[in-house]
């Protein structure tokens, strides 16, 4: 780069064959700052400026040797590419044919004769600084060409109409036609509109964007496809406003960037080994179809897939095989679900066209051999059904593998939505449930989940209303559980357990149907069976024994909040005739806290009448010893889960020894629940628990039992 004047002082050349004419330059260029070399004529001139390369060249155009257009002709020929020394050619006075001979000779500017002196030192220099920012141009320009050689964008300046100025293709975009696809070049673009260059609705785009771009002067990007030479290109055009009404656009070919972003997302949503869509696609699959469910309020179907006895298969013939046969499996079902026969239909939607695309993610394999298809668009269940048919029937079909012809069936599973549930994770368990039934009903089986609910129901409604026969058909019956005093092991009371003998099922617990008796109000009548039949037999022991025979009834929260309860109670102890002070009724502290108020009310009506009141599987809900003692509760059952893991368990432990002491301090009795054993008998009575009642003292026995083991009682009491 020529330096700058006004920093460093230039040298000029000048040259001219007469020394008076040399010595008036050499002065005026002094004057404005400025070094001078001479030259006599033109050869001389020709070298210096090769030697010396001078910043400017002030030259005559007559000269001896070679006159000033042959040297400036010679100088310009012997410049290196992008230099340009500043040459001003002095000519004589009206002589136009010189002037223009100068300027066709390469020179830069030019002097007439008689020269103004005062004047010619500034033209110099003003000639000197054109031709510097000239050259910064120069540099400026060859650096852009430089950075645009070396991206592979295409670049196009396009004014606000969206007409091409400008149009450079990049390296790498194709330049010549091929398979009857016309390259995108200067002569197609510049000039035209984009709606003419691209796809009509890619160019929209870019004109929405263009007119953003503009607007608030931002850069902007578009992503679009083109269908060329027979492949689908990916691109990305940047906008970038270079004006008010003047964008400069950067293409590049994303192809390269797509295809790998394509491959990732093959391996994150593909099976590996069959090549179709796994769990995570499967469940997003899903999800989007549960939106557009849950919006268009459509249905569809989850199905559920289990080949039957495949670990055999690759137990047995090797694990090459199992990989192979799952492989042709999900052929088979691609196969099986191929979108025009996926959903029967008497007419196409106009969403057909959508489901048909979508369809191949509808199959996927969620490991193992389990695979799952949706159904979307759901008319009817029997649809899910057929397919699940047809995929049997595509399994029946034997398996030719390596010689080996394998034979394999499916289990499915169906759950529906909305029916079953309304979420991707419930709905694909369901399905995996009705499968399981479906395996456990045989194999080769397709089940809905809704039905094998149905049948839960059915069986609970079957067994609803075998209770309701039960009291009339004698069916229910008491088993008696013996408490005892903990120190002399003498038996003081018995618990009422309740026993229901089914005339298909065989014996049903209590912990079976006796919610079911809740829920269905039921447990009233039973309840008044159970107290009456209680007291009936305590009265009986009582009479035969002479002695008290406390029995303790359970009450469930149901017959508590019933408001005939001790009008139930009263009539049962009128009728059997037993002293009040030897029934017991059982709450449980849920029962007690329900609702405090009426529970109050009730409880002052049985205290009235004198029964004893005590906490059923005390420990396990909340309550307030402060409540219990106002409910004037006589005993607390401590719960079996604290016993069973005496002695060992030091923190039940502590917490038995805790609800005793408690219990005395609020003169309250405690029974412990479930003792099985001999060392937990001798710790409880360490603690200082007043009544026992567990396997390891006696089980749940027949009235008869408990009279055997009442009797030799008798012997040792004085004959009534
Ligand atoms: P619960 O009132 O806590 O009765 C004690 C349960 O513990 C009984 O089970 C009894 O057989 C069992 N058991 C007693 N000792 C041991 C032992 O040492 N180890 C073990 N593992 N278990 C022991 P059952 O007879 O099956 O009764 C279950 C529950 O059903 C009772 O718990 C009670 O809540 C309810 N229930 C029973 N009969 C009636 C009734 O007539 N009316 C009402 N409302 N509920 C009843
Ligand atoms: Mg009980
Ligand atoms: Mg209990």
């Amino acid at each position: 780069m020529s330096p700058s004047p006004s920093t460093q002082r230039g040298v000029v050349l000048v040259a001219d064959d007469d020394p008076v004419m040399r010595l008036l330059m050499l002065e005026m260029l002094q004057q404005v700052g400025l070094d001078a070399i001479e030259a006599e004529d033109g050869r001389q001139a020709l070298r210096l400026a090769r030697e010396r390369r001078p910043d400017l060249i002030l030259m005559d155009v007559e000269m001896p040797h070679l006159d000033g257009f042959g040297a400036c002709r010679a100088i310009r020929r012997s410049e290196g590419p992008g230099a340009s020394v500043p040459i001003v050619m002095v000519t004589g006075g009206d002589d136009i044919e010189a002037v223009t001979s100068a300027y066709e000779a390469g020179a830069t500017d030019f002097v007439s004769k008689p020269i103004n002196w005062p004047i010619l030192g500034h033209r110099v220099l003003y000639v000197l600084r054109a031709s510097d920012a000239i050259a910064r141009l120069r540099i400026a320009d060859a650096q852009n060409r430089a950075v645009l050689a070396a991206i592979p964008d295409t670049f196009f300046r396009m004014n606000r109409d969206g007409f091409y100025l400008d149009y450079e293709p990049g390296r790498g975009f194709p330049s010549r036609e091929r398979d009857g696809a016309v390259p995108f070049t200067s002569e197609r673009c510049v000039g035209r509109h984009i709606s003419e260059v691209l796809p009509r609705d890619i160019a929209t785009r870019v004109m929405e964007q263009l007119g953003e771009v503009l607007r608030t002067q931002q850069i902007r990007s578009i992503e679009y496809e083109l269908l060329r030479f027979g492949d689908t290109q990916h691109f990305e055009a940047r906008l970038v406003a270079t004006g008010p009404s003047e964008v400069l656009g950067l293409v590049r070919d994303i192809s390269e960037r797509k295809r790998s972003e394509e491959q990732i997302r093959r391996l994150a949503y593909c099976d590996s080994l069959t090549g179709i869509p796994n769990r995570q696609a499967f469940l997003e699959t899903l999800e989007r179809e549960l939106q557009r469910s849950k919006v268009g309020n459509k249905k569809f179907a989850v199905l559920f897939m289990d080949l039957d006895a495949f670990k055999r298969i690759n137990d047995t013939l090797g694990h090459n095989v199992g990989d192979h046969l799952l492989k042709i499996v999900s052929e088979r079902l691609r196969e099986t679900i191929r979108p025009s026969d996926l959903v029967s239909r008497s007419e196409a939607l106009p969403g057909e066209a959508m489901v048909a695309e979508t369809s191949a993610t509808n199959l996927a394999r969620l490991g193992g051999d389990e695979f799952t298809i949706l159904i979307p668009d759901l008319e009817r269940v029997e649809h899910a059904l057929n397919v699940a048919h047809r995929v049997k029937e595509a399994m029946r079909r034997p398996f030719l593998i390596d010689g080996n012809e394998i034979f394999v069936t499916a289990s499915i599973g169906i759950s529906l939505f909305p029916e079953d549930g309304d979420d991707c994770n419930s709905l694909l368990k369901f399905a995996d449930t009705a499968m399981y039934h479906a395996k456990n009903c045989g194999k080769n089986n397709a089940k809905l989940y809704s039905s094998s609910l149905t049948m839960q129901i059915m069986s609970h409604v079957k067994l609803e209303v075998g209770l309701r026969k039960a009291l009339q058909n004698d069916e229910l019956y008491l088993l008696y559980q013996p408490q005892l005093d903990v120190r002399s092991l003498e038996i003081v009371g018995v618990e009422a357990l309740v026993r229901w003998r089914h005339p298909e099922r065989g014996i049903i617990s209590p912990t079976e149907f006796i919610p079911l008796a809740e829920e269905t109000g039921l447990i009233v009548p039973i309840g008044e069976w159970v107290l009456r039949t209680a007291c009936n037999q305590a009265r009986l022991w009582q009479r035969a024994f002479h002695r008290s025979v406390r029995v303790a009834v359970n009450l469930s929260a149901k017959q508590f909040k019933d408001e005939n309860l001790s009008q139930i109670v009263l009539s049962a102890l009128d009728e059997t005739g037993l002293d009040p002070k030897l029934l017991e009724l059982e709450l449980t502290e849920g029962t007690l806290m329900d609702d405090a108020r009426a529970t109050m009310a009730t409880l002052e009506q049985l205290r009235g009448i004198g029964v004893y009141l005590s906490i059923d599987d005390f420990g396990t809900g909340y309550s307030s010893m402060n409540y219990l003692k106002r409910f004037d509760v006589r005993a607390l059952k401590i719960d079996r889960s604290f016993i069973c893991g005496l002695p060992q368990d030091s923190e039940n432990a502590a917490i038995t020894r805790a609800i005793i002491a408690m219990a005395h301090g609020l003169k309250m009795a405690v029974v412990a629940e479930g003792v099985e054993t001999d060392e937990q008998l001798v710790m409880l009575e360490q603690y200082g628990c007043d009544l026992v009642q567990g396997f390891f003292l006696g089980h749940p026995s027949s009235a008869e039992t408990i009279t055997e083991m009442l009797g030799p009682l008798r012997l040792a009491l004085p004959a009534p």
